[in-house]
This record gives structure tokens, C-alpha cells and sequence, in this order.
């Protein structure tokens, strides 16, 4: 039986890839589609049909409000196309049918969000310095974007590049990621249905050293917008030493958690399992850092390991199961490495800890004991289902722990002691601070890392201007004549 066939998405019409490859089913391990991987000719056609559009196309010359209209409209659309959506990227990642439907359904907001704002960039008035002067600044589109997502949330993670790229007049060339490319893939046809004139969206799929390359190094693409690891995100700043374009990076993370003695346990234990073992822990904000108060450490481990044991793992495409395989061999085989080297360094095994036989790539929810920052799955990103639990004695040794990362995603903070909480909020390095709640999120609250997890902010009203440039623009009001400077008065 032949294999469904995915397109790429270039200049309005969809076509074949230079070269081909099989996408696998990670719930199966066989292969179930097949994919075009976009080489240097590819990026460099659908680069210069973003550059045409953005120069001169129906879209250079559409109003704000129409560019509003038409992001809403393919708001509307993935809303319709939801399950549709969900059941193909739960196909091509194993993530279960519950949390991709979620997912798809709530990314339609971010394109009504970002539709909204599109006529609220406001240019400026400046009361200059000089006589007779009048200066504004005009907000104006940058130019053609690079989009680059990973494997998770490929809807997700470019709706917030994409929706506010377009709402400033942007155009876009998005690359999803070699492994479970096909519901940007399928995606496309949306943003075709939706009208957006062509060139304006160019979707392609293919691999990080040829097709990642030539888009992020392309001279006629102004901006760059990364979703990846920071071992990526080094080359792609590398790439952009070609053609200096401004670059935000959304990286990894080590998210701790921290929960004190005077907490609601049962209900930070369920943002703590949710924290981690939502997407199988393939989540950039997962809370894989548990940093607990010692007095409650015995108790909330037994509450947890209780919860880990009862997650249903299976099919990811019945609504029942509650966790599902990780996206590749490469990233179950990756865990089960690291879980060994932290075992030897030293770390107990409280709940799983070993990649299960049959087929798919599965690994079941992990939770290991450390209490030494140097075991190596409290360092590492797995990017997968292990919770590392680390105790600390009072607030001060909390926060140093919590600091004592190269990362800086997210944190979560559950305590009943509002005063201690805002002292919290404050000291942790992180880009988001949840207290009392874990992994909530929403287009209108700017979202990024600090240190080696990015550079940028992605999300809220401040992303549309990431995606524009300024320009100064000075009219002289006076009817006098210039003086010729070379008379001498
Ligand atoms: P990678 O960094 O390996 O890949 C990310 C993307 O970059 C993929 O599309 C990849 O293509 C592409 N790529 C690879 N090499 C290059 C290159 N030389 N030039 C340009 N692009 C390239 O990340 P993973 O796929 O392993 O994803 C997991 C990482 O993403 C984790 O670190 C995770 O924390 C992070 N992440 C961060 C988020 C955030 O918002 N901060 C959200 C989600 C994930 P290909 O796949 O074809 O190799």
C-alpha cells in the first residue's frame, strides 16, 4: 500500500521536495507518510517568492486591517480543522489526541490575537529640537522572515512567529522540523484557503544542515525567528553572520519547581506531574526540576510516584491515554542514556526508569531522587519524562538551587506565603515565574529564556514590533529658502 504524500508550499502552490523521506509513527515504529525535504534550491525559490510578495504582491499593498481580517479568517479555519489537524500531528509526533485537539483548538486564539493587533501599531509624533520640523517615526514591516520550529507543537511554536510576522506586514518562509513535519505540512492548505495572497506564506520541511542552513544564511531574509536547542541556535547565529539579520531565539530549559512545606501538596503534586509528563515531558517549559522543602520531601515523593504509576500509557490516538511515546528512537534512546548516567552518579529510582519493550518509542513517566546538583539529569535537557528531585532547607538555599542552571525558561513556585512568594518572583531568573500554577500560557503574555534559554521575547503586544523597523522621517515646513551654506552671512 503506498504511503500519503506531503507537499511543500511555495510562491501559492503546493509541490513536490527535491528529495523525498518517510516520516515514522512513533507509536508503531514504522513508517506512515512520506515527506519532501526541501534542499538549497527549494529555500532559495520560496525565499524569493517571500521577497516578491513583501516587495510588490496585493499583500505590499493591503491595509493593516485587511492583513487583521485575513490572520482572523485562518484563525476561523484552524479552529474548523482542529481534529483534523490534531489527528495528523498525533500521527507524525505521538503526542495524544487529547493534548494535540487542546492545542490546535487554542492556537486558533493566538491568530485572532495577533489579527487584532494588526491596525493597533501606532506610528509616533516627536517633538523635535529643531524650528520648523516636523519628525515622525514610522513602524514599517522588516521584510521576509525565517521561521524555524522543532519537533513539539509545530503549530504552536510558529503561530507565534507567524502571527505577529503578518500582522506587520511581514512575509514568511517556515521550516518545520524533519521529524513530524505534516501538520504544518497540512497547515498550509489552510493559510492557502484562508487567501493570503502567494509568497506571503511559504511552508517547507526538511534538514537542519542543508535546508536550515541556506534559509537562516539567505542574503534577502531580513529576520530570523528560532524555536530549538541552543547547540542549533549556535549555528543559526553563525548563519546569520551572512546576512546580519536580527535574530530571537526560543532554546531549551531546566524549569525548576519549588515547593515548601507549607504548600497544598495534592495540588502542587498535580502541577508538578503535569509540569513534566504533559507531551511526555517534550515541552520546552516542562518542570523536569523538582526543588522541594526536606520536611516534605518523604510525603510528596510517595504522592507522586502514587500519581506517575497511574498514568495511562498507550495508543496516542485514543482519548483515554494520558501520556504517549516520545517523537523518535533517537529521543527515547537519548533518555534511557541519561537516566543510566544519573542511576550511576548516584540518583534513586522512585518511579520508572526503564524505555518499554514492544513497539514505539516509549518511556514511562520517571521520577528519580538526586539531592546533588551534579547528577547529570538535574543539568542536561532530556526533553523527556524524567522529574529530578532535589531537597533544600529554607528560602535561601531554595533560590541558589533553583539559579544554579545555565538555563533560565521557567519556574514555579507553590507556597501559601504570598510575602515569600513576591520575594521569590523576584529573585528567580527565569522568563516566567508561575506561582501556585504551572505551565499556563496565553498570546497576550510575552514569552522567552533567559541566559542559554534565548535571546527575545515571543508573544504579546511587543511581538508585532519585533517583526518592524523604525524609520525617521523629517519634513522641513518652512517656505524660506535654504541658505547656500558656502555664503557666508
Ligand atoms: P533542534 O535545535 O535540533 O532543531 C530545531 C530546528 O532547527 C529544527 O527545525 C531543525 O531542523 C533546525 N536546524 C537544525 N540544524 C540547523 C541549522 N544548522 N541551521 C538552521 N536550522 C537548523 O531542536 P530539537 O528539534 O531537538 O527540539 C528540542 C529543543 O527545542 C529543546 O531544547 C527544547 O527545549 C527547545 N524548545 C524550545 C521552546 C521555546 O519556546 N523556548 C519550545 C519548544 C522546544 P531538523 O529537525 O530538520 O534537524
Amino acid at each position: 500500500m503506498s504511503l500519503p504524500r506531503f507537499q511543500h508550499y511555495i510562491d501559492g502552490a503546493f509541490a513536490d521536495g527535491a528529495v523525498t523521506f518517510e516520516s515514522v509513527d512513533p507509536a508503531t515504529g514504522e513508517a506512515w507518510a512520506v515527506m519532501p525535504a526541501a534542499d538549497a534550491a527549494d529555500v532559495d525559490r520560496a525565499v524569493r517568492a517571500a521577497h516578491r510578495a513583501f516587495l510588490d504582491s496585493d499583500w505590499s499593498r493591503m491595509t493593516a486591517t485587511q492583513r487583521g481580517k485575513l490572520l482572523h479568517r485562518l484563525g476561523d479555519l484552524l479552529a474548523e480543522e482542529a481534529p483534523h489537524l490534531a489527528a495528523i500531528e498525533t500521527r507524525d509526533t505521538g503526542k495524544i489526541i487529547c493534548e494535540t485537539r487542546a492545542q490546535i483548538g487554542y492556537v486558533a486564539e493566538y491568530y485572532r490575537y495577533f489579527g487584532g493587533l494588526a491596525d493597533k501599531i501606532e506610528g509616533v509624533h516627536l517633538p523635535i529640537d529643531k524650528p520648523d520640523m516636523e519628525v515622525t517615526l514610522r513602524r514599517e514591516p522588516i521584510g521576509v522572515v525565517a521561521a524555524i520550529v522543532p519537533w513539539n507543537s509545530q503549530l504552536f511554536l510558529s503561530a507565534v512567529k507567524l502571527g505577529p510576522a503578518l500582522a506587520a506586514g511581514c512575509t514568511v518562509v517556515l521550516k518545520a522540523s524533519e521529524d513530524g513535519p505534516a501538520p504544518l505540512l497540512e497547515f498550509a492548505r489552510l493559510v492557502d484557503r484562508a487567501g493570503f495572497p502567494r509568497g506571503v506564506v511559504n511552508i517547507v520541511t526538511g534538514f537542519g544542515e542543508d535546508c536550515g542552513r541556506a534559509l537562516t544564511s539567505h542574503p534577502m531574509v531580513a529576520r530570523v525567528a528560532f524555536t530549538g536547542g541552543p547547540a542549533t541556535a549556535r549555528h543559526v547565529i553563525r548563519n546569520t553572520a551572512e546576512n546580519l539579520a536580527h535574530t530571537t531565539l526560543e532554546l531549551g530549559g531546566k524549569s525548576p519547581v519549588l515547593v515548601f512545606a507549607d504548600a497544598d501538596l495534592d495540588s502542587a503534586a498535580n502541577a508538578v506531574i503535569a509540569g513534566i509528563f504533559a507531551a511526555s515531558g517534550q515541552s520546552c517549559v516542562a518542570g523536569s526540576r523538582l526543588l522541594v522543602e526536606r520536611g516534605i520531601r518523604d510525603r510528596l515523593l510517595q504522592i507522586l510516584a502514587r500519581k506517575a504509576a497511574a498514568i495511562r500509557i498507550g495508543d496516542p490516538q485514543d482519548p483515554a491515554t494520558e501520556m504517549g511515546p516520545l517523537a523518535t528512537r533517537r529521543q527515547r534512546d537519548r533518555i534511557a542514556e541519561v537516566v543510566g548516567r544519573s542511576l550511576a552518579a548516584g540518583a534513586r529510582l522512585v518511579a520508572g526508569g526503564h524505555p518499554r519493550d514492544g513497539v514505539g518509542f516509549y518511556y514511562p513517566p520517571t521520577i528519580l531522587d538526586c539531592d546533588s546538583q551534579a547528577v547529570p539529569s538535574v543539568r542536561e535537557e532530556l526533553f523527556g519524562p524524567v522529574l529530578s528531585v532535589v531537597s533544600f532547607d529554607g528560602e535561601e538555599e531554595a533560590v541558589a538551587t533553583a539559579n544554579d542552571t545555565e538555563f533560565g525558561l521557567a519556574a514555579g513556585v507553590f507556597t501559601r506565603d504570598l510575602a515569600r512568594a513576591h520575594r521569590l518572583v523576584r529573585r528567580i531568573r527565569a522568563g516566567v515565574v508561575w506561582v501556585n500554577t504551572y505551565r499556563a500560557i496565553s498570546p497576550m503574555a510575552p514569552f522567552g529564556g533567559y541566559g542559554l534559554s534565548g535571546l527575545g521575547r515571543e508573544g504579546g503586544q511587543d511581538s508585532v514590533r519585533e517583526y518592524m523597523r523604525t524609520k525617521s522621517v523629517w519634513i522641513r515646513t518652512s517656505d524660506e529658502p535654504i541658505p547656500d551654506p558656502f555664503v557666508m552671512r
